[in-house]
């Protein structure tokens, strides 16, 4: 491997001063678990690789009380969302995601942040937050901005951060009362496999606890980039949530999907397997909506 030289700064405005000196031969580390891979097979070769991990942050999600709103910090590991009792409780849909994602060792050392950063299609910690309708809170040298998660996303490995910018955390609005939500991913193996596809669903019911409120369908991998099946969603609105017109609003998700053939599997099965996994998140998110009132202005 390449020498290169780390550096460890303890705030924000302390890395980005480090990476403006340094311009191109900087790089921003987090857990290294898609950096350090990149570097061994010499797709990049930074001379300086600067640590994000040491930055002075909350260490698990938590809540606002005053708001109702969810933190999830950027140099977060997968491995601490996954073990927040919070997000086990009231947002499954995020765990279901964040508890897959690689083994518990990549987990301990893996950011949410380097997720969202990386940029993959098939990146699992995207999927859920956009179902959550998370807002990405970026820092660069000229303040902080915010933007929908959702349009952070430009391409396969490309999202909105300008040089230097810092992804500092996702945020998640007050969720509705009788919200459920889940996510799967679907792969020839369950662990330590990137999905062939992601689906997360997100149902929100009216005070009948069966005629849709507000739907959210979020696909990995079924374009360059994770996106929202708005005419699937726009589909289940208002109607009884029931597995007919799931049934129908996968095969809905599945044409407005730009699936295509690749080494991890060809377009015409995702395109099935997301009318398939649709309709099957839909039903756990609905049970999870009636089972437990989930989000909602908690207090803990
Ligand atoms: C064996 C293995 C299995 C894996 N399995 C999965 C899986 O199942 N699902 C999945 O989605 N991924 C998987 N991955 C990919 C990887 O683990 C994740 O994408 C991980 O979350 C990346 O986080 P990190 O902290 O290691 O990022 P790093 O490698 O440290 O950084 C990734 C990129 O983000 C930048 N960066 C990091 N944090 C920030 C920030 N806060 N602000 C600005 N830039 C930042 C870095 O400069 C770099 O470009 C796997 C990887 C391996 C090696």
């Amino acid at each position: 491997m390449r020498k290169f030289t780390y550096l460890v700064p303890k705030t924000l405005d302390e890395a980005i001063s480090l990476h403006e000196a340094r311009g191109e031969r900087a790089k921003y580390i987090a857990g290294g678990t898609d950096v350090l891979v990149k570097i061994k097979e010499g797709k990049l070769a930074p001379d300086y690789l600067i640590s994000l991990k040491h930055i002075l942050s909350q260490d698990r999600p938590f809540l606002n009380n005053e708001t109702g709103e969810l933190y999830v910090g950027a140099f977060m590991t997968h491995r601490s969302i996954e073990k927040s009792p919070l997000v086990q409780l009231h947002y499954p849909i995020l765990h279901d995601a964040v508890k897959n994602i690689g083994s518990v060792q990549i987990r301990n050392v893996a950011t949410i942040g380097g997720n969202l950063v990386n940029a993959v299609p098939s990146a699992d910690g995207a999927i859920p937050l956009i179902a959550l309708d998370g807002k990405a809170h970026i820092y660069s040298a000229k303040g902080e901005r915010t933007m929908e998660l959702l349009r952070f996303f430009l391409g396969p490995g490309q999202c909105d951060l300008g040089r230097g910018e810092i992804l500092t955390e996702v945020v998640i609005p007050p969720q509705r009362p009788r919200t459920g939500s889940a996510y799967m991913k679907h792969g020839r193996r369950e662990a330590m496999e990137l999905p062939m596809l992601g689906v997360g669903v997100l149902l929100s019911l009216e005070e009948d606890l069966n005629t849709c409120a507000q739907a959210r369908i979020c696909l990995g991998v079924a374009a360059p980039t994770p996106f929202r099946a708005l005419m699937a969603e726009k589909f289940l609105v208002g109607k009884a949530i029931n597995a007919e017109n799931l049934a129908e609003a996968g095969r809905i998700a599945g044409d407005e999907s730009r699936v295509r053939d690749s080494i991890r599997g060809v377009a015409w099965y995702r395109r099935e397997m997301v009318g398939v996994l649709v309709k099957r998140m839909g039903l756990k998110a609905l049970e999870r909506a009636e089972n437990k009132a989930e989000g909602g202005r908690l207090t803990v």
